[in-house]
C-alpha cells in the first residue's frame, strides 16, 4: 500500500481489527520510510447483478427473493433455511467467478434446479413448474424423467461401491 504522505510502497501493518459487523476489516498501518501512520479498509467486493427477465427487462439480484421462491418450493419438506442460503450463496460465488455481470433469470432458474435435483426431488419438480413455467404435459414429464436419471444415477453409484 502506497503511504499517503511519502508515496513510498513499504508499510506494515501495525492492528487488524474486525468492524462494521464483521462487514470490512480495519488496518492500521505503519509507512516504513516516514513512519507516518495511515489507515485502510477492506471490504468484501459486492459487484451488482442483473437479471435479464424473459421479456428481457432487467432487475437487480434479489437474493431475498431468490431464498423466498426456493423455500417456497421446500415447504414441508426436509430442506432446511441454512441448507437454502447455502444453495443461493454457492450460486452467487459462481455468478461471481465467472466475472458475469448479468444472468437470464432463466438460466439462474436451472442452476438452482440442479441443486434442487439432488437435494430433493419434490422441491425441484415444484421450483421447476414455476421457473419453466410448464406450457405442456410434456414438459412436465421431462421434469420427472430427469428425476428418473438421477435416481439411476445414484442407485448406480450405490452398486459400484
Ligand atoms: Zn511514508
Amino acid at each position: 500500500m502506497k503511504c499517503p504522505f511519502c508515496n513510498k510502497d513499504e508499510d506494515h501493518v501495525l492492528d487488524s481489527r474486525v468492524v462494521r459487523d464483521g462487514l470490512a476489516v480495519r488496518r492500521r498501518r505503519e509507512c516504513s520510510a516516514c513512519k507516518k501512520r495511515f489507515t485502510t479498509y477492506e471490504y468484501v467486493e459486492r459487484i451488482p447483478l442483473m437479471i435479464v427477465k424473459n421479456d428481457g427487462q432487467r432487475e437487480s439480484f434479489d437474493r431475498e427473493k431468490l431464498i423466498s421462491g426456493i423455500a417456497l418450493a421446500c415447504t414441508k419438506r426436509p430442506v432446511s433455511m441454512a441448507t437454502i442460503e447455502k444453495i443461493v450463496s454457492e450460486i452467487e460465488n459462481e455468478i461471481a467467478d465467472e466475472y458475469k455481470l448479468e444472468i437470464e433469470s432463466k438460466e439462474l432458474g436451472e442452476r438452482v434446479l440442479i441443486k434442487l435435483i439432488d437435494l430433493d426431488q419434490v422441491a425441484y419438480v415444484r421450483f421447476a413448474s414455476v421457473y419453466r413455467r410448464f406450457q405442456n404435459i410434456n414438459e412436465f414429464a421431462q421434469a420427472m424423467r430427469n428425476i428418473d436419471e438421477v435416481q439411476r444415477n445414484q442407485l448406480s453409484k450405490q452398486k459400484v461401491k
